[in-house]
């Protein structure tokens, strides 16, 4: 039976941070660099009172180009290891379409300001590199809002500044795509030049894919895929055309070169674009732009302001560190996350492995099921090292610790606080456990003649219950050894 290998390449567009938007001055929709209250974010902007006679086409309105969105492009293709354009020029891209009110967009198609880069992303346990043929500027559209039998368009998205990354077909898997898109989107959230939240069309990507029989060396003919709106349906629905298109050729078919749409409801892609209608954008320079000249000194300057990358953070968190390179890959996924873990380890005297563990074990847990982002959480790295340092020095045992790092997540305070209001500080004075340990093995004689009779492990029960009479308090260490001090003592 004939195997086949799917070829994958990203398109996609992400919405440059900018204050003001790519060629005028009004305010840029996707701007808001802290998430905002999904209500408000929507409602406290009108539709349509962002714009500006460039921004919703009247004639003669003359754009400027933004110095801040091409800094940003620059940046994200520094990261992204690209060839920077030194001298660029705008094209106009023609096409009708009610939320492009010019009827042409303002774009890069022959010199795209970012050129021949790579971004590795781990498939199989190994770093794969994926070439990044192209990024380039361009303008977001409007948006249409379509009610019964009339549409209603909102231009405040028009002219939002947008960089378009593209692939070489160089992905391999749904999965290898799901890895790029992670890591680009970490890249663009540690430069600061985009939230690339694909929840909110701040980051949208358009697979395109065909399949080929394993060994062959030419190319498939391809689909692309539209209307993708997070990760986990990009993934899905590259896993779901692939399949599709094995069937078609296994069937004796062919793959229409055809734009699908992705359903959400139904967990499949359709049919939304047929190659007849593919579109000629009659592509030429824009007259009203002068060429864009990005020197040598800006690209470098540019460069020397870097952040830390997160793959350049992983290796020294594994180094300086000591952490796998799994932990380590972890903690350097979010930003915030990575500055909080080393802003905690310089307060704490212990292994840095420790704030690790809390940080993506409990940490962790807790944001997920509150679903609070790391710099919503109100635990400073201080008091995380201090909890951490209470259960080094024996003050409370770990599970006490647990608790203490909810009751800090929900109501705030400092663990020694809380830990000294609620008594929980932890007993490890054997004369303290002596009683308790008594108790226990005078109200539990059926377990206590079954360890007398060979059964070992019930020993682990019976810790349970002096636990559970100490209210968790008790330093299991202790208990251990006074459980096995009485039972030995017994006849
Ligand atoms: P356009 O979609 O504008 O025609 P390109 O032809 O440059 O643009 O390709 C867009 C994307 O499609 C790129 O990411 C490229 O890697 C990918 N691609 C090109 N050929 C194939 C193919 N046969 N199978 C899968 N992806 C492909
Ligand atoms: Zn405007
Ligand atoms: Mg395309």
């Amino acid at each position: 039976m004939t195997r086949y290998e799917a070829i994958i390449g990203l398109e996609v567009h992400v919405q440059l941070a900018t204050n003001s938007k790519m060629f005028c001055g009004c305010k840029s929709a996707a701007s808001s660099r802290t998430p905002v209250p999904e209500s408000s974010a929507i409602q406290d902007v009108g539709p349509n009172t962002r714009t500006c006679p460039v921004c919703s086409g009247m004639p003669g309105a003359l754009p400027v180009v933004n110095r801040k969105a091409v800094e940003y492009g620059v940046m994200a293709g520094l990261a992204l290891n690209c060839q920077i354009t030194r001298l660029t020029r705008w094209d106009r891209k023609n096409y009708h379409y009610p939320d492009l009110p010019k009827g042409y967009q303002i774009s890069q198609h022959d010199l795209p300001l970012c050129h021949h880069g790579w971004l590795t992303v781990e498939a199989d346990g190994r770093q794969k590199p994926i070439r990044i043929r192209r990024a380039h500027l361009e303008e977001d559209t409007g948006k249409s809002h379509h009610r019964g039998d009339h549409s209603l368009i909102d231009l405040n998205r028009s002219g939002v500044p947008l960089l378009e990354i593209v692939t070489e077909p160089d992905i391999r898997s749904a999965e290898e795509a799901y890895a790029y898109l992670t890591k680009l989107r970490t890249i663009l959230r540690y430069l600061g030049v985009s939230t690339a939240e694909m929840e909110k069309g701040a980051m949208r990507c358009e697979p395109n894919v065909s399949i080929r029989p394993d060994g062959a060396t030419e190319f498939g003919t391809r689909t692309e895929i539209k209307n993708l709106n997070s990760l986990r349906a990009v993934r899905a629905a590259i896993a779901y055309e692939v399949k599709r298109q094995t069937a078609v050729i296994e069937s004796g078919g062919q793959v229409q070169c055809v734009t699908m749409g992705w359903d959400e409801h139904r967990n499949a892609t359709a049919v939304q674009r047929t190659k007849e209608e593919v579109q000629d954008y009659r592509y030429f320079a824009e007259p009203d732009l002068p060429p864009l000249l990005v020197s040598r000194e800006w690209v470098e300057e540019m460069r020397g302001r870097l952040p830390e990358l997160p793959d350049a953070k992983r290796d020294r968190f594994i180094i300086q560190h000591q952490l796998s390179a799994y932990d380590a890959g972890v903690l350097v996924a979010d930003m915030t996350v990575a500055d909080f873990f080393e802003a905690a380890v310089c307060s704490y005297s212990g292994e840095s492995k420790t704030i690790s563990n809390w940080v993506s074990g409990e940490l962790f847990r807790l944001m997920k099921e509150s679903g609070l982002p790391m710099d919503a959480v109100q635990i400073s790295p201080t008091e995380l090292a201090e909890l951490a340092t209470l259960v080094d020095q024996g003050k409370i045992n770990y599970s006490t610790a647990k608790d203490v790092l909810v009751e800090m997540f929900s109501h705030g305070g400092s663990a020694t606080e809380i830990v000294r209001l609620g008594g929980l500080s932890q007993i490890s004075d054997q004369g303290a456990l002596q009683s308790a340990v008594t108790q226990v093995l005078a109200e539990n004689p059926e377990q206590v003649r079954q360890y007398m009779a060979g059964k070992e492990t019930i020993i682990q029960w019976l810790m349970g219950q002096v636990m559970h009479a100490t209210r968790g308090k008790a330093n299991p260490r202790v208990v251990i050894d006074v459980l096995r001090e009485q039972l030995g003592s017994i006849e």
